[in-house]
């Protein structure tokens, strides 16, 4: 760009209202994922991840397919055997949605952790559709979920206030958002989350039950995801202890009402509280989650959590899209 044209731009720009150097800024930072190399590449790519076995029907399992002309701007296949089609995006995030630039625009912007009345105006949709949107990356992100624990595990519980937020006649006083509970302590009005950590930081976190959870209340969370000779660390609770004898896992439990927060140097749950405090930190800017949706945010978390801070913004974002659009499992 020449001096004269630099200039002028400025010029320019120190001439137009906030409102429309906003949407200029807003148009600036949609360009990197709008153009249409970039989503050809990402659809390629999920393609690619999804039928990296061959191809096979998403509604049968089939693998008698042939090509059967194009929807919309992609290529439409037909199943032999349940004679229905589909294209490289059925059954993905991304299937139905037209304005896929826009979609992409959206994840963006939920990575930068920007509220959905900002999101629905940056990228130009109605609320009830950036709402419908972050619900899909998000149960993308949770479909994916396979996190498995080794080594030593750190494991804790945490409590979210039970929340109906967003619907009417809740059929009591509404609480003010994200407020506090009247009881003291761990009551059935709290939703209790699980998080079990390991020392490589694969996390595993989910909501458990109201109030104190039980032995078969942790095995539903973390049944599946601890290796058989991982090391259990947790507090006192029996309910932890039971999960632990009941798969015969070597466990270590910390006393911390009487102080004993460190055995031998190594065996704390310290990683796993922190993470509780930046989950809590990261919560609040949503003011008040809905319970039926709080596991959604669980894993919108552990995926910012995971990403880590040195890891630059487009390859998250490519790694966000990727996972949330990849495939569900029939
Ligand atoms: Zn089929």
């Amino acid at each position: 760009m020449t001096e004269n044209l630099r200039n002028y731009l400025y010029a320019l720009f120190s001439k137009l209202s906030l409102k429309e150097r906003e949407e200029i800024i807003a148009y600036l930072e949609g360009m990197n994922l709008n153009s249409d190399t970039a989503l050809k590449d990402i659809v390629d790519e999920i393609k690619k991840k999804r039928f990296k076995e061959g191809f096979f029907c998403p509604h049968c399992n089939s693998k008698k397919i042939v090509r059967f002309g194009r929807y919309r701007s992609y290529q439409r296949y037909l199943c032999n055997s349940c004679k229905r089609t589909f294209t490289d995006l059925s059954k993905t995030s991304l299937h139905c949605i037209r304005s896929k630039e826009k979609f992409f625009h959206a994840a963006r912007l939920m990575l930068e952790g920007y509220s959905l009345t900002k999101t629905a105006k940056k990228v130009k949709v109605s609320l009830p559709t950036a709402f419908s949107w972050r619900h899909r990356v998000l149960d993308g992100l949770r479909s994916l979920e396979d996190d498995n624990l080794s080594g030593i595990v750190e494991v804790d519980d945490t409590y979210f206030l039970y929340s109906q937020k967003g619907r009417r006649n809740m059929g009591r006083h509404p609480r003010k958002r994200g407020g506090k509970s009247k009881k003291r302590g761990v009551s059935s009005e709290q939703v209790c989350v699980v998080v079990a950590r390991d020392r490589s930081d694969n996390t595993v976190s989910e909501i458990a039950t109201f109030g104190r959870p039980s032995t078969e209340q942790i095995d539903r969370v973390l049944g599946k995801s601890l290796a058989k000779d991982s090391i259990f660390l947790s507090d006192k609770h029996r309910s932890f202890r039971g999960f632990a004898i009941k798969k015969k896992l070597k466990y270590k439990s910390l006393n911390l009402s009487k102080g004993i927060r460190v055995i031998k140097g190594i065996y704390h749950i310290q990683n796993v509280n922190s993470y509780h405090s930046r989950l809590k930190a990261w919560m609040k800017r949503f003011k008040g989650v809905a319970t039926k949706y709080l596991s959604n945010y669980l894993h919108w978390f552990e995926f910012i959590d995971s990403i880590g801070r040195d890891k630059i913004q487009n390859a998250a974002e490519r790694d966000l899209l990727l996972r949330a659009c990849s495939v569900k499992a029939v």
